[in-house]
């Protein structure tokens, strides 16, 4: 009977080392087996173990185990999904991170790029990039009128703007200097890249009045709305 109470007693060492080991994986796993097992300790200390003891201590000690090894597995499913999400989540920040790389390099190529005598029409070439959204000032929607440096649109036809610079068509345009600073590099959605560089009577808060090189196209591109960004 000696040899079969240490035995058991082994085995009940064995399952409470089990139980003490699921500290790690939380109370709730804990409850069942820790009261299963102190009732049988209690009950055997110096006695004859029952054979209900024992079966209770077996018992006890497979639940412990399987809830530890379950607790083990979710630990590690847990793990897992984390670290997974976190590699997500870096690999998301750094392509964001190459994007406005990008754009930020397309917006400085055309702040740089200049501004040059060319067709005025309107073209979804010219619509507004990312590049433009995410670095330039949205300045919002404006009311575009075309003029040409004849006396009828410029009170004279001697083609000079404002600031001294000779009227060209593709690159000036007059803007309210309260809204738009003179010099200033402007972007219209639908038409380009213009500098901000004559001022008109007529143009005042969000009018453009952008230069053509002849009446007959000021007449024939009439009155149109766009989206204007300042650009520096
Ligand atoms: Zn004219």
């Amino acid at each position: 009977m000696s040899i079969s109470l240490r035995k058991h007693a082994a085995m009940f060492l064995a399952a409470t080392f089990t139980v003490g080991s699921m500290a790690t994986f939380g109370a709730a796993a804990l409850d069942q087996p820790t009261a299963v097992l102190s009732s049988t300790l209690n009950h055997s200390v110096g006695t004859v173990l029952t054979s209900a003891e024992i079966s209770n201590a077996q018992q006890a000690m497979a639940k412990a185990k399987a809830s530890a090894l379950k607790a083990q597995e979710e630990a590690a499913k847990k793990a897992k999904a984390e670290a997974a999400k976190k590699a997500a989540e870096e690999t998301a920040k750094k392509e964001a991170e190459i994007k406005a790389a990008a754009t930020k390099t397309a917006y400085n190529q055309l702040v740089a790029s200049a501004a040059t005598a060319r067709p005025v029409a309107y073209s979804t070439t010219y619509l507004a990039s990312d590049a433009i959204k995410a670095n330039a000032t949205a300045l919002g929607n404006y009311k575009l009128t075309f003029y040409d440096p004849c006396v009828e649109c410029n009170g004279n036809n001697l083609a000079l703007t404002a600031t001294g610079t000779t009227l060209t068509e593709g690159r000036t345009i007059a803007v309210d200097p309260s809204v738009i600073p003179l010099g200033s590099r402007v972007f219209i959605e639908g038409y380009g890249v213009f500098i901000a560089e004559d001022t008109g009577g007529a143009i005042k808060g969000n009018k453009i009045d952008i230069a053509v090189s002849t009446h007959e196209r000021a007449n024939e591109l009439g009155v149109q709305y766009a989206n204007v960004y300042l650009l520096k």
